[in-house]
């Protein structure tokens, strides 16, 4: 066992000096992948050791290395390592998350890890309460049966759901999971800046008043994921209480900058949301997976998520020992608030604020760098880390289709060669170049150096 676990180490260490070096993306097409590990399960036993080489040599070099300071696609993982030992030493124990009496010491961490983040969102700690889940979308899905339990009970064919065109898909997945039906959904248009335009969202709820419906919760975003947009929060928080809508807040990407001077500023009235989702392992810095839920109300998550099977009578325990399978959806979790727990523990908070300042700090850069070459449009300037901007040379004029094309075939040369996990996503109609900066090992050479590479391929 512990020959095995040294090599298990050495492989995770080894990963950890090197990745900078190694290339950030793998391709690899189905066939290829196939005709690695496509086989009838073995009847025969195999030794450990010849499994972990396979595993080595194929498995994770054909994975992109999302930690890697060149990884700017979707939202990086930048992990750390206390977090990677303290999963594995929840996995190696095995411990039981559910319930109380499966480990009171776990829902004891839990509770306190909670508290943290009610804390720092300006929750009320005694009141309020919440859930470690797998990812930002569970903790959404967790948000949206919450809310529908408490403002709507078990009637909500009148129910009625706003969210903008730049809230992330989890939350139509959550709807649709939910059982809402298309017409119970409003996407309402962002303006010029990507937030949430309030004329035409209160047009809509007025609409749906006078349809005799009920407009019951809203969707803001605290960071979108295209472009790390924060909605208006303290009017949107205004419209509900007025309205008596309930506020989720995805703070899935965002929520994290609440730790930084600036971003704490920006969130201003994130507090008054009814539940906010937070996700771990972007931001802050966990290894997949973890995500989490906060609400205004424990009670809330207790009332939609409690049922009492008989197998489980003999563990309730009293009532502040709380069974957090009574506050979500799973049953049988893993101990994933151990890892959140101890690298804050270890690193301090301090750590975090100061790697959330970096990435802040570095998109600015970027920016200032972007705005200063006649190759280079900005589209969307950096907002928590994240920038958009598109290979728009002054030299020569291209058509919009033109300038499409080309930023496409950069980010395709790109992905090709490996050099830098670097995509597209689209803004107002046109195809950008998405830069999501988190990862504090990324400095702004780094970008530069990514900058050349797509002014090479520009003109290929
Ligand atoms: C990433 C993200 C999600 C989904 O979270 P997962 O952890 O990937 O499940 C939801 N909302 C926003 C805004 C996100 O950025």
């Amino acid at each position: 066992m512990q020959d095995f676990g040294y090599k298990v180490v050495d492989a995770i260490v080894d990963h950890f000096e090197t990745q900078d070096q190694k290339l950030p993306v793998a391709t690899a097409t189905r066939k290829e992948i196939d005709a690695l590990f496509c086989e009838e399960a073995p009847e025969n036993p195999m030794a450990a050791d010849d499994v972990l080489k396979f595993v080595l040599e194929n498995v994770m070099p054909n994975s992109n290395v999302i930690t890697h300071p060149k990884a700017y696609a979707f939202v990086p993982g930048p992990s750390n390592y206390i977090s990677v030992m303290s999963d594995t030493l929840a996995t190696g124990f095995n411990i039981f998350a559910g319930g109380w009496v499966g480990s009171p010491a776990a829902a004891g961490v839990e509770i306190n890890t909670l508290n943290w983040m009610l804390k720092l969102f300006n929750f009320q700690v005694k009141k309020g309460g919440g859930i470690f889940t797998s990812g930002g979308s569970m903790a959404n899905l967790t948000a949206l049966a919450t809310a529908r339990k408490v403002k709507c009970g078990d009637e909500f064919s009148k129910a009625i759901i706003y969210l903008s065109d730049q809230a992330h898909s989890s939350n139509i997945k959550a709807i649709n999971i939910l059982g809402f039906k298309k017409e119970q959904i409003r996407i309402i248009p962002t303006d010029m800046e990507f937030k949430f335009s309030i004329n035409k969202l209160k047009n809509a709820i007025a609409k749906d008043k006078i349809e005799g419906l009920q407009p019951f919760c809203m969707i803001a975003s605290a960071g979108t994921t295209n472009t790390g947009t924060i909605d208006p929060l303290e009017e949107l928080a205004r419209i509900c209480k007025k309205e008596n809508i309930w506020l989720h807040v995805d703070g899935a990407y965002g929520a994290a900058a609440m730790l930084s001077k600036n971003g704490k500023k920006l969130l201003k009235g994130i507090e008054k949301a009814d539940s906010l989702t937070v996700d771990p392992h972007k931001w802050l810095f966990q290894p997949y997976e973890i995500g989490c839920l906060l609400v205004q109300n424990h009670k809330w998550l207790s009332r939609t998520f409690t049922e009492k099977p008989v197998y489980l009578r003999d563990i309730e325990g009293n009532q502040s020992e709380i069974n957090f399978y009574d506050h979500g959806i799973e049953l049988t979790r893993n101990f994933r608030a151990l890892k959140f727990y101890m690298s804050i523990k270890t690193f301090g908070l301090q750590a975090f604020r100061k790697a959330i300042d970096y990435s802040i700090d570095l998109a600015e850069a970027v920016e200032a760098e972007l705005r200063q070459s006649n190759k280079w449009e900005v589209i969307s300037p950096a907002t928590l880390a994240i920038i958009n901007f598109r290979y728009n040379t002054v030299e020569e004029k291209l058509s919009e289709k033109k300038l499409d094309e080309m930023n496409q075939k950069i980010s395709a040369k790109m992905m090709a060669s490996g050099e830098a996990l670097l995509v597209t996503t689209i803004l107002q109609g046109q195809v950008v170049l998405r830069m999501c900066l988190i990862n504090p090992r990324t400095t702004i050479e780094d970008v530069k150096n990514t900058l050349a590479l797509c002014e090479k391929f520009a003109l290929e």
